[in-house]
Formats: C-alpha cells, sequence, structure tokens
C-alpha cells in the first residue's frame, strides 16, 4: 500500500535524476565540510532549486503528502515528494515529459557544479 495513493506517481527516470542530484550534491557538500557525514542526507537550497532528501513530518495527515512541510523537491513548478527516503512512494505534482525532466536535471547539476566552482576555485 503507497502512503500517497492519491498521488500522481513520479516517473521513475525522474527519480533515479534526483538521487544523482542528491548524490552530486553529497559529493560537492561533503569536500566543504569533511567532518559532516552528509551522505545521501541532504538539505540544499539555490536559486534554481531545492531538495531535501530525507524528512520526518511530524504533522497529522491521511494518505497524502503533507500540506505543511516544503516539498521534498521543488524546481519551477514541478514539485516532488516521497515519504521519508527518496524514491520511496514518491509523487509529483503534475505530469512532466523525459525531455523535460532531463531539462531540470541538467540545470540542477549545472547550478551544483557552479557552485562547486565558486567553492574551490572562485
Ligand atoms: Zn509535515
Amino acid at each position: 500500500m503507497p502512503h500517497y495513493p492519491d498521488g500522481l506517481a513520479c516517473p521513475w527516470y525522474f527519480v533515479e535524476r534526483l538521487k544523482f542530484v542528491a548524490h552530486e550534491l553529497a559529493r560537492v557538500l561533503r569536500s566543504v565540510a569533511a567532518s559532516e557525514d552528509v551522505g545521501q542526507l541532504v538539505s540544499f537550497e539555490n536559486d534554481f532549486f531545492e531538495i531535501r532528501s530525507y524528512t520526518q513530518c511530524k504533522h497529522e495527515k491521511d494518505n497524502a503528502p503533507c500540506p505543511y512541510c516544503r516539498p521534498n523537491f521543488k524546481c519551477g513548478d514541478v514539485e516532488v515528494r516521497w515519504y521519508k527516503h527518496l524514491g520511496r512512494d514518491t509523487v509529483i505534482n503534475r505530469e512532466i515529459t523525459p525531455r523535460e525532466a532531463f531539462s531540470i536535471f541538467s540545470l540542477c547539476l549545472h547550478s551544483i557544479w557552479e557552485l562547486e566552482e565558486v567553492l574551490y576555485n572562485g
């Protein structure tokens, strides 16, 4: 039984790309603070997107994503939510095409690489 039975399932290829975004962020951020074991537990926000790879919501709710917590991922008007861990019962707020998914993925990655550039070569 999925946690969000009424939600629109997020396409698997977009879930996989979001995992890569989280991994790439972890790689870049971990090298900033080597003592912090961020692993895949990433919480990040810039001008282009926001991601929270793990959430522990304490609000009362019924079979739906939490209306009080920020989405786990947001880029433009695309919002993705999952249950605790990225990829688990993942729902999206609207349909997206594979091309659009790739374009969001690309935007996120480039902004991460720009951040890396600023942090280490700025
Ligand atoms: Zn909540």
